[in-house]
């Protein structure tokens, strides 16, 4: 059965969480090669929450190191061009709490087939040839695949434009989260340890609604994992796609029956969902050739804190964004594909989706 531990840890204490950790999941990794995968979305301090906290990387390589393991972390950030991932890992306090493990992944790569599916994807090296694969993501919600855990952390084995490129390709919402599983299951992780100390709530996966949930969460399985994140989040996993499809594959259980929980999984109180996204479940189907504007967000850019970096311009799979030097960003919606990429990897957290009635609605109920 699989198994889901459920910790109160706080990042100031989080060797101990860590030692807890192993203690119920004992994985022999003496003289193995351990890769740490944490979340690491882009260029964000450690106080926004976007990505994996520093506190859980550098208890793991410590622990990991101690029962002799040659550790090596790293991830693809979303974010894109020369030095992006050696400038996310220090923005992010990733590079030093590595202890020296930080390793840019994307140097070497291989192609390969996504298993039934006639799609190939440029991955990280490293994430086949490891001995051990821990996964390490965040707790948080996310405006288009609902949630951002195990299986979604995945993503970042693929390497440069890969991200992009199939974002592009499977643009609908249920077809992109399949997509998203199958890169996950390219490597299926040995262990998931997720951040959950403080997660993200509302329209995520980047943005200022910070829960403090002080956990630290453990398991053998990334289906089980998110089964159980998702309900602590008010939502039912067979309603998001990546996890009821990973089960429809036999990577794991959703059934809370079938789940072997430790720790306390209760819905956590007053936790802001993502708004279902009517965006997503429209985009790339025929309802959008007939009724455009239904399926496209809208975005509203905080001009006094956007730099002209042209982030938002260089990621979107689109070609909708352009950035005129020392201006704010221009939106030509017609093109856009409703990945929120650019609002995922603005550095400034410039961008927002723009209120709706029903979003005001929703935020007014209380529901995100
Ligand atoms: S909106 Fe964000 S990503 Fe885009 S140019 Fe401004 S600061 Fe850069
Ligand atoms: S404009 Fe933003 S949401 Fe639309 S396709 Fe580009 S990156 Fe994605």
């Amino acid at each position: 059965m699989a198994r889901v531990l459920i910790l109160d840890a706080t990042y100031e204490k989080m060797r101990e969480a860590v030692d807890a950790v192993f203690e119920r999941f004992p994985l022999d990794v003496a003289g193995k090669t351990v890769l740490l995968k944490p979340n690491m979305v882009g260029m964000y301090e450690p106080e926004t929450h976007a990505n994996t906290h520093p506190a859980v990387i550098t208890a793991l390589v410590e622990r990991l190191r101690q029962d002799g393991a040659t550790v090596t972390v790293g991830d693809n950030p979303g974010t894109s061009g020369y030095g992006a991932v050696e400038k996310s890992a220090r923005i992010s306090g990733l590079m030093e709490a590595s202890l020296g493990a930080f390793e840019n992944i994307a140097r070497e790569s291989r192609r390969v087939k996504l298993i039934g599916h006639d799609v190939e994807v440029n991955i990280s090296r490293k994430v086949l040839e490891t001995d051990v694969l821990i996964s390490v993501p965040k707790f948080k919600t996310h405006v288009m695949t609902r949630n951002t855990g195990a299986i979604k952390n995945s993503y970042g084995f693929l390497v440069g434009g890969d991200k992009a490129r199939l974002h592009l390709a499977y643009p609908r919402y249920p077809v992109f989260s399949e997509m998203v599983t199958e890169v996950y299951r390219l490597r299926v992780p040995d262990l998931i340890v997720m951040d959950a100390v403080v997660g993200i709530q509302g329209n995520g996966p980047q943005n200022k609604f910070l829960y403090h949930a002080g956990k630290l969460m453990a398991s053998d399985n990334g289906v089980a994992m998110d089964s159980v994140m998702s309900r602590m989040m008010g939502m039912k996993p067979e309603t998001i796609r990546s996890i009821e499809y990973a089960h429809e594959l036999g990577l794991g259980p959703i059934a809370a029956e079938e789940i072997e929980v430790e720790g306390d999984a209760s819905r956590l109180k007053r936790f802001r969902r993502p708004v279902p996204s009517i965006p997503q479940r429209f985009s790339g189907t025929w309802i959008m050739a007939f009724f455009p504007d239904i399926g496209r967000p809208r975005f509203d850019v905080d001009e006094y804190v956007c730099t002209s970096c042209r982030s938002c311009a260089d990621i979107c799979p689109a070609g909708a964004i352009t950035v005129e030097k020392k201006g704010a960003p221009e939106y030509d919606y017609e093109k856009c594909i409703a990945c929120y990429c650019c609002m995922e990897l603005c550095p400034q957290t410039a961008l927002h989706l723009h209120e709706t009635f029903r979003t005001r609605l929703y935020r007014r109920l209380g529901y995100m």
